[in-house]
């Protein structure tokens, strides 16, 4: 089996996954079992109940653990089953401070589920780190990022907010699911958790739903550990064997979205129909990214996630229903391009008021670019373009 110092590339191959010792079998196999035979009473052989552990789950989890340079992973049914599994280490009376321009989920799942138990969340612009450190209460027990952000690509100093919190006995999340191990490894910078929704990058074949947590502490293993079984909310068989099928072509998907991602960026930040480029890969031109140094210096790629402006939402309804190529749908990280309307669909929850105060028009299309020929990915921006 792959050591833990073997490369990435190894590592996502081979790390918890050595050929199956009864046959032979070069993959993990899917064990459909609910249940464990036990050899007496008290005498198992590591599995007694697939709510609390299954051998498929087990391979995913130690893999993951590696690839992110976490203590261990525990994986549940979705990314928003495991940013609530997070919470699960919060208590009533205890503060949350979150990035002002996350997912659209995770504020929802907050203040809608969470704050009712006397959980307080607060919401901070965290690229400004003092502002961060303002927020900090005494009562407050964790810091949950991401970065870049969805969809505006605002990057947060993973290391300077790692320090502020650790000042103040915090903990700091950050959610890696834009960016994947590849390219961003927060724990290195600092971080005690990364979340995932490993539905997306992880996977990467829009097929299956999932998310994960990393933790770096024997208390997040066991608090984990205890959520899969009293919680329930797990990651089934079958989707740990779909990821890590997935995660085993990250590395060279990863460099495919990455070489295809810069190409489109470059391509949409010359053209005239397009206002704006937010992607963090631009060092330079109208549409040059305010972080671009920061960004490359903690990440070692700029991933496929682009934004741009087209001015109206007509603009956008017309680019995006002229595509042939590129599909309209909601998520990313897939193989295949997809291009999404957040006004309407990720951040439709946030209402028009809480869009304008993050800033997000009716005229921003996302792209996650895929790993399509670079060419007719081009070809198909330009003709739908040309009916903006
Ligand atoms: C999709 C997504 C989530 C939620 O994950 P699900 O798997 O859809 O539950 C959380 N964070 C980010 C950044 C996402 O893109």
């Amino acid at each position: 089996m792959a050591g833990e110092k073997a490369g990435f590339a190894t590592r996502a191959i081979h790390t918890g996954q050595p050929p199956d010792p009864t046959t032979g079998a070069v993959n993990v196999p899917l064990y459909l079992s609910s249940t464990y035979a036990q050899e007496e009473i008290g005498k198992d052989k590591g599995y007694d109940y697939s709510r609390a552990g299954n051998p498929t789950r087990t391979a995913l989890e130690v893999c993951l653990a590696s690839l992110e340079g976490g203590l261990t992973s525990h994986v549940f049914g979705s990314g928003m089953a495991a940013i609530a599994a997070l919470v699960t280490l919060m208590k009533s009376g205890d503060h949350v401070i979150c990035g002002e321009n996350v997912y659209g989920g995770t504020p929802r799942l907050f203040n809608q589920v969470f704050a009712p138990y006397g959980i307080d969340f607060t919401y901070v612009d965290t690229s400004n780190v003092e502002a961060l450190r303002a927020a900090i209460r005494p009562e407050t027990r964790l810091v949950h990022i991401e970065t870049p952000t969805n969809p505006l690509m605002n990057l947060t100093d993973i290391a300077a907010v790692a320090e502020v919190c650790h000042s103040r006995e915090v903990e700091l999340s950050v959610d890696n699911t834009f960016m994947s191990p590849y390219f961003q490894r927060p724990i290195d910078l600092g971080a005690d958790i990364v979340m995932h929704s490993t539905t997306k990058f992880l996977n990467g074949h829009s097929d299956g739903l999932g998310g994960v947590l990393v933790g770096t502490t024997p208390e997040h293993t066991s608090r984990f550990d205890f959520v899969e079984k009293a919680v329930g909310g797990i990651l089934s068989p079958f989707e740990s064997w779909l990821i890590l099928r997935g995660v085993k072509t990250l590395a060279v998907r990863m460099r495919q979205h990455d070489e295809n991602g810069r190409i489109v960026a470059q391509f949409l930040d010359g053209h005239g129909k397009v206002d704006r480029v937010f992607y963090p890969g631009l060092s330079a031109g109208r549409n040059a990214h305010p972080q671009y140094e920061l960004a490359a210096q903690q990440m070692t790629g700029f991933g496929s996630m682009i934004t741009i402006e087209l001015g109206s939402f007509e603009k956008a309804r017309s680019f995006t229903k002229q595509l042939r190529v590129a599909t309209l749908g909601e998520s990313l990280g897939g193989v295949e391009t997809l291009v999404s309307h957040p006004a309407t669909m990720t951040h439709a929850g946030l209402g028009a008021e809480g869009r304008a105060k993050v800033g997000i028009t009716d005229g921003m299309v996302r792209l996650s670019v895929g790993i399509e020929d670079v060419g007719d990915l081009l070809e198909d921006f330009e003709q739908a373009l040309a009916m903006v």
